[in-house]
C-alpha cells in the first residue's frame, strides 16, 4: 500500500531535515551527497539489510572522464558518452537531461572513489553493445553485492543512520505537494510517523508489481522478473498522486541471458567477444550485438522460451572474471564438451544445426561472408574448441520509466515546475532509455542511480539550508 495522506494536524514525534526511502545504490549516495553538505539524513529501507537490485547488478556505472579513466589512457567525454546514449535510445531521450547527466557522471565517481572509497575500478577487455569507450567503473570481483557493500561501508564511516525493517507506506503532504512525512511499518504491524523538511525518493521502479508491469509493459506480462521484488512502484504511485509529471513508462532493461534454472546472470561479454546464441533448434536467431535488453523478448520468443549460449575455452575464462559466471559453474549451469557434437548431445539439440551455426560463426568471424542478422563477427577470433553451453532465458531486470525530474532531481509537477521538497534518482525517476525495450544502453541503471542519487542529496542539503 502506498498512500497520500493530508499532512495538516499530523504530528511526527521524530524529525529530520532530509529523509530518503530506499538504500540502494541511489538513496546511499544521495545520503552521503546530503551529508557532505552538511545536512543531517536519515535513510529507511523496507529490508532487513540493504541490498536491492544494486547487490544483484554487475555493479557496473558508466562515467566518462574520469581519473581512473585518464589513468588508464583512455580518452573519453561527457559529449561521448551523451552520444552513445542517444543513438541506443533512438534519440528519444530529452537531451539536455542526457548531457546533465553524462557531464556530472565523471565527477561523481570520483566523487564516490576518492571521498568515500568505494572500491571501484575501470573495466577492461571488452565493450558493452553500444559502448564507444571503455567507461565502465565497477568493483575488482564485478559484482552488485560489493558495490553496495563500499555504499554501506562510507555511510557508516560518515555516520549516515539507516533504518532498516522500515517499510514506508504513506506520504504526509499539503495541496501544493509540501511533503512534511511520512509512515512506515515495521514487520510486526507497528506504525512509525517521521517528518521531514526534504524527501529524495530512492525507492527504485516498479518491476516487483506485476499489475503496474502488465499497465505499462504489456509485452512483459507474466514474463520472469529477476530483479529486487520489493521494488513495487511505490515512489511512482505516490509522484503520480502528488500531480508529478511521469515519462517513459514503457521502457526497461531486459536481458536474455539468465540461466535456466538456476536464475543466474550470464554475462553479455561471453557474447560481444564472439560467442553466439542458438535456439531449441541449434540455429542462431538474432544479432547478439544489438543489445541484451531487446534479446530478452528474442530469446522469449524462442520455442520452449530458451535459448543457448554457445562459447569456447577463452570466452569461458572471460566469464571468470565476473562473480555471477563463477556462480553459474558451482552450480553446474554450464556445460562443457571437446567437440561441438559432444556438446550438442550434452545440451540436447541437434548436432548437425549446432555445427553448422558453428561453422557459419567461424566463417563470418574469418571475413567469409555478412551476417545474415547484421553482426560484425570479425575483429574477434572465431570459436574453437573445446565449447561451452548455458541454457538461458529472457527476463526483466528493471524497469527505466517513471517520475519526471530537473537536472537538480527534483520532481517536476505535470503542469511545470518542481514540487516544493521532492527529489527523486535511480529507477524512481524516468530513465535515459527511450520509450521502449531497445533503448536501453548498459549502465543506464546505475548511471541514474549514482548521478541522480548525488544530484538529489545535495538538492535536498540545498532545501534545507545547507550546501551551496
Ligand atoms: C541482475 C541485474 C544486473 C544489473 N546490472 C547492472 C549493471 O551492471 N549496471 C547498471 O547500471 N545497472 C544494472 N542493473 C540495474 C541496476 O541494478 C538498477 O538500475 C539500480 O540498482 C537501481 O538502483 P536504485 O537505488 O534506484 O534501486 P535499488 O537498488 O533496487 O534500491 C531500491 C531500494 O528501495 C527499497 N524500497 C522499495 N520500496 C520501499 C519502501 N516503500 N520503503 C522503504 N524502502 C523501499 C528496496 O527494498 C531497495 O532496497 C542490473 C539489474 C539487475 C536486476
Amino acid at each position: 500500500m502506498s498512500e497520500i495522506l493530508p499532512a495538516a494536524g499530523v504530528a511526527f514525534p521524530l524529525q529530520v531535515p532530509v529523509l530518503v526511502i530506499g538504500a540502494g545504490a541511489c538513496g546511499l549516495v544521495a545520503a552521503l551527497a546530503a551529508h557532505d553538505a552538511g545536512a543531517d539524513v536519515l535513510v529507511l529501507e523496507r529490508d532487513p539489510s540493504p541490498s536491492g537490485s544494486t547487490a544483484m547488478s554487475s555493479g557496473m556505472i558508466p562515467a566518462a572522464g574520469t581519473a581512473l579513466q585518464m589513468a588508464r589512457g583512455v580518452v573519453d567525454t561527457p559529449a561521448i558518452m551523451a552520444a552513445d546514449i542517444q543513438a541506443k535510445a533512438h534519440g528519444e531521450n530529452d537531451p539536455a537531461m542526457v548531457a546533465a547527466i553524462c557531464a556530472a557522471s565523471g565527477p561523481t565517481i570520483d566523487w564516490l572513489v576518492q571521498r568515500h572509497h568505494v572500491p571501484l575500478t575501470l573495466v577492461e577487455g571488452f565493450l558493452y553493445p553500444g559502448h564507444s569507450k571503455p567507461r565502465m567503473h565497477a568493483p575488482a570481483s564485478r559484482s552488485g553485492a560489493d558495490l553496495i557493500g563500499g555504499l554501506l561501508a562510507a555511510a557508516q564511516a560518515a555516520g549516515i543512520d539507516i533504518v532498516c525493517d522500515a517499510r514506508v507506506t504513506v506520504l504526509y503532504a499539503d495541496p501544493d505537494g509540501t511533503v512534511h512525512g511520512v509512515e512506515l511499518q515495521r514487520p510486526d504491524g507497528s506504525r512509525e510517523r517521521i517528518g521531514c523538511q526534504a524527501l529524495v525518493l530512492a525507492c527504485s521502479g516498479f518491476g516487483g508489481n506485476a499489475e503496474m508491469v502488465a499497465r505499462h509493459i504489456p509485452e512483459l506480462q507474466g514474463a520472469q522478473y529477476y530483479g529486487h521484488t520489493g521494488n513495487r512502484g511505490d515512489a511512482l504511485l505516490w509522484g503520480e498522486a502528488l500531480g508529478a509529471a511521469t515519462g517513459q513508462l514503457g521502457a526497461y532493461q531486459g536481458h536474455g541471458s539468465l540461466a535456466m534454472p538456476q536464475a543466474i546472470l550470464i554475462t553479455w561479454a561471453l557474447m560481444m567477444e564472439g560467442g553466439f546464441q542458438v535456439n531449441a533448434a541449434g540455429a542462431r536467431f538474432s544479432c547478439e550485438h544489438d543489445g541484451y535488453s531487446e534479446q530478452a523478448m528474442r530469446v522469449i520468443a524462442q520455442p520452449g522460451g530458451v535459448a543457448w549460449n554457445i562459447y569456447d575455452e577463452r570466452l569461458h575464462r572471460l566469464g571468470l572474471d565476473f562473480e555471477d559466471y563463477r556462480d553459474a559453474v558451482k552450480a553446474g549451469a554450464i556445460k562443457s564438451a571437446a567437440s561441438i557434437e559432444a556438446l550438442a548431445a550434452l545440451c540436447g539439440l541437434p548436432a548437425d544445426a549446432l555445427a553448422a551455426s558453428l561453422r557459419e560463426t567461424q566463417a563470418l568471424a574469418a571475413g567469409q561472408g555478412a551476417d545474415r542478422f547484421g553482426r560484425d563477427f570479425t575483429g574477434k577470433p572465431g570459436l574453437a574448441a573445446p565449447f561451452h553451453a548455458v541454457k538461458v532465458t529472457g527476463a526483466l531486470f528493471h524497469t527505466q520509466g517513471g517520475l519526471l525530474v530537473d537536472a537538480d532531481a527534483r520532481v517536476l509537477r505535470r503542469d511545470g515546475g518542481p514540487l516544493p521538497n521532492l527529489l527523486a534518482g535511480g529507477g524512481a525517476a524516468c530513465g535515459l532509455s527511450g520509450k521502449g525495450r531497445d533503448g536501453y544502453l548498459s549502465g543506464n541503471g546505475l548511471l541514474a542511480a549514482t548521478v541522480l542519487g548525488a544530484k538529489a542529496g545535495r538538492m535536498a542539503a540545498k532545501l534545507v539550508g545547507k550546501g551551496d
